[in-house]
């Protein structure tokens, strides 16, 4: 992590570092803590996180047209048509507090939509292009964080039964309310949501490759490195 990122962590004011951070796509596979990362780069660069999962989540739970439609895709592990995704962020993009950037979580997610975004934000003069930073982690540790991963409906904490499990079998340590598994975190679903990223997303990475606007950095690591890593890509790539 640079020294002005690292001072701005410190004081809790914005950061200090001289890049700006516009839009950052996070990229990686189910599971590979995208979501995780996303919250560590908000809270080091007072930036937004758009998650389209949890955007499309919180359409299934209020029952909205578009979350009875994406409901059952969801559940079968396959991608909401773009047209559909692709018009719930341009609603999000409105808001102000994307003007200096923000952390694009699961979007875009095919190339429809890289192309969708990428176009969007040529229109505006003052708007940064997107940079890509792709998170690797090897299958079949993905797939024990993805079989094992249980959350507390109350306060949200986020566990996993092998690597990282509550207290007592089954109760959220804070809360004490019994923990759920996301109805898409099976075995099953998983291996169709990696075959749909695989096949969907791989172009996404190759759009940004060729434009010189991606970088990796190894998932295998504890949160704050990983963080980091990110931190120093980012800085790369707006040079
Ligand atoms: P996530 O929480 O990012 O893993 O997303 C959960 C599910 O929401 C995915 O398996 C898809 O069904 C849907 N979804 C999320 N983001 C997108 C996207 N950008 N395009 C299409 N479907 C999406």
């Amino acid at each position: 992590m640079s020294l002005s990122a690292m001072t701005s962590v410190e004081s809790g004011r914005e950061t200090e570092s001289e890049t700006v951070p516009g839009p950052i796509l996070l990229l990686g596979a189910p599971g590979v803590g995208k979501g995780t990362q996303a919250k560590e780069l908000v809270k080091l660069w007072g930036i937004p996180q758009i998650s389209t999962g949890d955007l499309l989540r919180a359409n299934v739970a209020q029952g909205t047209p578009l979350g009875k439609v994406a409901k059952e895709i969801m559940g079968r592990g396959e991608l909401v048509p773009d047209s559909l995704v692709n018009e719930m962020v341009a609603i999000r993009l409105l808001e102000p507090d994307t003007a200096r950037g923000y952390i694009l979580d699961g979007f875009p997610r095919t190339l429809g939509q890289a192309n969708w975004l990428d176009g969007r934000l040529a229109a505006q003069p003052e708007a940064l292009p997107v940079v890509a930073v792709s998170i690797q982690v090897n299958y079949n540790q993905l797939l024990r964080r993805i079989t094992g991963r249980r959350n507390c409906p109350v306060c949200q904490t986020i566990y996993n039964i092998y690597m990282n499990p509550p207290k007592q079998d089954g109760i959220c340590d804070v809360e004490g309310a019994a923990l759920v598994q996301r109805a898409d975190d099976t075995e099953e679903v998983f291996k169709e949501r990696m075959r749909a990223y695989e096949a969907l997303t791989a172009p996404v990475v190759e759009h940004y490759r060729e434009l010189g606007r991606f970088a990796e950095v190894d998932g295998d690591r504890p949160i704050g490195v990983i963080a980091a890593g990110i931190v120093a890509a980012v800085e790369r790539l707006r040079k």
